[in-house]
């Protein structure tokens, strides 16, 4: 049997259940495609995939070529439609199954399906490689999800056969050879921008674990996570494991188990506990967005709940580019714009800036967030801004952060707002209304 497996959210040989399935072949034809679609402006104002993420994913596909090169294998970077070049390679290639991992979000879903369509007489199999437990391992079916992240978390921490090292995959060390090594086109995939500042994410799978182990074992910042992880702009405050987690050069059953290693041999404290505990809410968004599919994208959330229907332009051009009246959120969106990443506080509060003071749709920011995050991933993403806005899994009905009082707590002497320029000279106030304005 002749195999196509399509690398795609699973940038790595490590805990990787679909690749193993799919080297159960006599010949394997690796694959990646770079679609056109995510360089192109949306519906929302804003494109798939922004600059800081293309950077590092490219980092992150060339990191798999080098893994896959030392087994014999190479990878076939496309830059194309999935549903014209899966076809053409499976015709040229005599594929008789096309392998990748199951994974959220409508788009991805509607290819999936389009494919099978077209290529009747080929097998079809997807595997759970994004999330710490298969679909089967839930404590409950998966449309009785429940609606709030806590009973969750409850139902899992009962369940006793919850222990994920079980659940890893060894590391793969022998692939089948490919099915001849047919020409790609990665040539015409856009160039790569260098940051404007030094960034210190690198994509692969190795700078993902050393990462996890820099974090953990050599200089046990995990010890204090529970109280620095709310820092507005500290790299050692959180793990910074998102970028490699989200594109899965890094395997989120990896990080659990090396947490446990770390419990086990050096300390276990309520902050090695809070990294588990904010796992669970990335493996909670994972199963809410296959539940939900299509409702994660709707204004009114997985909630029904009917919101506002105007949209202010100018406002969300404001937002965008760090230029509201707000010194706070200008900081986090400059740092956002800037380097493709922001902490989960800075989030929270541009967020709430976003849907409370602005009083726009939740899904233009989160398109924005899409575009310029470089951990962006689908079901977090999603999730966490129907939870801001109140149409999705928060039971008190949306957040909103008083903006004063989060300057004060986070940045009492002014530090944040002063390195990323949050004082705009001439901020655009609420009441400016401008066609001109209209950001695209
Ligand atoms: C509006 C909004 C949008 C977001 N969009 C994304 C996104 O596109 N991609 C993304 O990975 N995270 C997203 N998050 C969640 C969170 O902000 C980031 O995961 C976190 O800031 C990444 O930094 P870290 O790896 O240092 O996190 P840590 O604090 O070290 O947490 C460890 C891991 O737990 C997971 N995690 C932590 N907090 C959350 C959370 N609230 N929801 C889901 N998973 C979480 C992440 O995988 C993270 O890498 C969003 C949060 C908000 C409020």
């Amino acid at each position: 049997m002749h195999t196509l497996y399509w690398f795609t959210r699973d940038l790595r040989l490590h805990d990787n259940a679909a690749l193993l399935a799919a080297s159960r072949s006599d010949a394997l034809l690796c694959l990646y495609v770079v679609d056109p679609q995510w360089f192109r402006m949306g519906a929302m104002q804003s494109k798939a995939m922004g600059s800081h993420r293309w950077r590092f994913l490219w980092q992150s596909l060339m990191a798999l070529e080098r893994n896959l090169r030392a087994m014999g294998q190479r990878l076939h970077i496309a830059f194309d439609n999935p549903a014209s070049v899966i076809p053409e390679l499976v015709k040229a290639h005599g594929i008789g199954r096309v392998v990748r991992s199951r994974l959220p979000g409508t788009v991805e879903g509607d290819q999936w399906r389009a494919l099978k369509d077209a290529l009747p007489e080929t097998a079809f199999q997807q595997f759970e490689t994004l999330s710490l437990f298969p679909e089967s391992a839930l404590p409950m079916p998966l449309n009785e999800l429940p609606v709030t992240f806590s009973q969750f978390r409850k139902q899992i921490e009962k369940k006793s056969d919850t222990n994920t090292d079980l659940l890893r995959i060894r590391t793969l060390t022998a692939l089948p050879p490919a099915p001849g090594f047919p020409d790609d086109n990665r040539g015409e995939c856009p160039a790569i921008d260098e940051p404007v500042h030094p960034l210190r994410f690198i994509g692969g799978e190795e700078a993902g674990l050393d990462q996890l182990q820099d974090y953990l074992f050599t200089n046990h910042h995990i010890d204090r996570y529970k109280e620095t992880r709310n820092a507005l702009d500290d790299w050692d405050s959180s793990s910074k494991l998102s970028p490699w987690l989200a594109n899965g050069s890094l395997s989120a059953r990896e990080v659990a188990a090396r947490i446990a290693e770390y419990e086990h041999t050096v300390t276990r404290n309520d902050s090695t506990y809070w990294l588990w505990f904010e796992l669970l809410w990335r493996e909670y968004f994972h199963w809410y967005a296959l539940k939900h599919g299509a409702n994660l994208f709707r204004r009114d959330g997985v909630q029904r709940k009917r919101q506002q229907a105007t949209f202010y332009g100018h406002r969300f051009k404001a937002w965008c580019e760090g230029n509201t009246e707000y010194p706070l959120v200008n900081a986090a969106m400059n740092q956002l714009r800037e380097t493709g990443y922001i902490s989960n506080r800075a989030r929270q509060i541009v967020a709430s800036c976003l849907v409370n003071e602005l009083e726009l749709d939740w899904r233009y920011g989160a398109a924005w967030f899409e575009q310029q995050l470089i951990d962006y991933d689908v079901a977090s993403n999603y999730g966490n801004w129907q939870y801001v806005a109140g149409v999705g899994a928060d039971p008190r009905g949306g957040r909103h952060f008083n903006l004063e009082k989060q300057a004060r707590q986070f940045d009492p002497c002014g530090t944040f707002v002063d390195r990323w320029e949050g004082e705009s000279d001439q901020p655009v106030g609420n009441h400016t209304v401008d066609a001109a304005d209209w950001p695209l």
